[in-house]
């Protein structure tokens, strides 16, 4: 992992979408095109990396992790593969693929996406509950939303409604709203976890003032906020693509101090075994990915749930 420096380095994930096709029908389409299928050793966290890190050409495996996700070795270029073009599989970082779980929707259920495109998570929940419920997906940016719109029609992600919009401005009290139970904040961020982004080269704290750290921290606090003031909410997932603990631990410990009597702090993916950074109150409850660790863009992401519900199955 520590000669991975560019984003071509990492390996190629790709997630299979429940909504065109299945685990057992993308293997066999693979199979019979000519890829072939590697066991690896998927027990343990550190031989599964081994295992990615030697995939050879042609070669793949399913995920140690998520279900619903393949690994190709670094560098396989997917873009014009049939399984792609027709949205059965859809290319995206594993660290992307957390929040989806994380969230756990319940079939039948009403979902906030709050800051959506060009929506990979949003049509990702899709797939996990089969377009049965409803998500609001909201985006301020209308050219963003353009392209989710794309994403979500080649995905086949048909109970969305998508809508351009701030955020802040969607009343926690209309009656649309009276229902939603999941909403995910994924947020604008500094984007300094993507390995070696070309367009915006931001590898270090120093790279960005740190008066635009917090200004951005504002902001995701704001929305945060915002997403806990629904009425019905159960699980609020707060997502970031940044390494900086100002966008992410400290977010959420800002924010989880004005909400304790409301809601707690659960375990995101509790059996990932990288946490948050260990000098905030709740690192264990956070979970944060990184080239080192997973072979994967840096990301972070953490779980709020209202008291009532002890009683949740944790994906
Ligand atoms: N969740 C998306 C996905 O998985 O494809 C990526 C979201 S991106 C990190 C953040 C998005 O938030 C941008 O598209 C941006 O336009 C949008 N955004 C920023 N402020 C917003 C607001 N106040 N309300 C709604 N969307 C907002």
């Amino acid at each position: 992992p520590d000669a991975v420096k560019n984003k071509g380095d990492l390996p190629r994930y790709a997630r299979i979408n429940y909504l065109k096709s299945s685990s057992q029908q993308v293997r066999e389409k693979l199979d019979s095109g000519g890829w072939k299928f590697v066991e690896g050793d998927h027990k343990d966290h550190q031989n599964f990396l081994k295992t990615i890190s030697n995939l050879k050409e042609a070669e793949y495996t399913s995920d140690h992790d998520l279900r619903d996700l393949l690994v190709f070795p670094a560098g396989t270029d997917l873009h014009d593969d049939p399984l792609v073009q027709s949205g059965q599989l859809i290319l995206q970082d594993k660290a992307s693929c957390f929040p989806a779980h994380v969230l756990g929707a319940a079939a039948g259920s009403h979902i906030i996406d709050s800051c959506a495109a060009p929506g990979n998570k949003t049509s990702h929940v899709c797939s996990l509950i089969r377009n049965d419920g409803k998500i609001h997906a909201f985006d301020r940016d209308r050219k963003r939303l353009q392209m989710m719109e794309r994403l979500l029609r080649t995905t086949g992600s048909t109970c969305v409604r998508a809508v351009c919009r701030d955020f802040l401005t969607v009343k926690p009290s209309h009656p649309d709203y009276r229902d939603v139970e999941y909403i995910l904040v994924d947020p604008s961020c500094s984007g300094s976890g993507m390995a070696n982004r070309m367009d915006h080269i931001v590898d270090s704290e120093t790279a960005m003032s740190g008066d635009r750290l917090k200004s951005l921290a504002r902001f995701q606090i704001s929305i945060l906020k915002h997403a806990l003031r629904f009425p019905s909410v159960r699980r609020v997932v707060y997502s970031t693509c940044s390494v900086h603990a100002t966008e992410n631990e400290e977010v959420v410990e800002e924010v989880y101090e004005q909400v304790s009597d409301k809601f707690d702090l659960v375990s995101a993916m509790p059996a990932w075994p990288e946490r948050g950074l260990p000098q905030y109150e709740h690192a264990s409850k956070f979970c944060r990915l990184s080239v080192e660790s997973a072979l994967t863009n840096g990301f972070f992401v953490a779980c709020f749930q209202r008291k009532e519900q002890y009683n949740y199955q944790n994906d």
